[in-house]
């Protein structure tokens, strides 16, 4: 694939489409769910999903992760939960991450990426019996669904999520893992905030 090819991609994508699509898209967007995941070029939101364009605002960074000094994620979070009021929010890890599989190691000798998954490594850390407790292989996709829901809880502490439940809004939050293997996506966790 080059640009040349990406680009002729484009324009016969535009041809299949109904010309008012875009009309209609250009108006405006109104998402009913917010998606954060990993960057990872196998796990595109709308393509695994079916979804079109302006079903899904999207924010990807390196093993899915939601942290307080991420201001590129928490300005889409307010964005998307205060402005477009987005009533559901994915964060979808998936197996054979390899954002989740390099923080078994102390260095990989990439300095950005390494300072990103440290927390990734703490959790490590503090599943490690559990991790222990299982088959070598499996730890990887295992700690797959640990670092999703150490993310939902972390999005939970956030101000725009603490803020809309005390407020009584009901969006759901939910965990999910992709699985490259199968193409399935699978549900790990769901939270209300007690507004349901
Ligand atoms: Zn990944």
């Amino acid at each position: 694939m080059d640009l040349e090819k990406l680009l002729d991609n484009n324009f016969s994508w535009v041809e299949n489409k109904d010309p008012e699509f875009f009309i209609s898209i250009s108006k405006g967007q109104s998402p009913s769910f917010l998606w954060i995941g990993c960057g990872d070029s196998r796990g595109c939101p709308n393509t695994i999903t079916g979804c079109d364009l302006g079903e899904i605002f999207v924010n990807r960074n390196v093993a899915n992760q939601v942290r307080s000094d991420d201001l590129n994620l928490m300005a889409s979070l307010q964005f998307t939960v205060e402005v477009l009021k987005v009533k559901n929010i994915i964060v979808c890890g998936h197996y054979a991450c390899g954002g989740v599989n390099a923080s078994f190691n102390a260095d990989n000798g990439l300095s950005s990426v390494d300072n990103w998954i440290q927390p990734i490594r703490d959790l490590i850390k503090q599943n490690k019996v559990e991790l222990e407790s299982i088959d070598e292989e499996v730890r990887p996709n295992r700690m797959v669904e640990i670092n999703v829901l150490a993310q939902v809880q972390n999005l939970m502490q956030t101000e725009t999520i603490k803020k809309a439940w005390a407020n009584g809004n009901s969006l759901i939050i939910y965990g999910l893992v992709f699985d490259f293997a199968t193409g399935l996506l699978k549900k790990i966790c769901e939270e209300t905030g007690g507004n349901e």
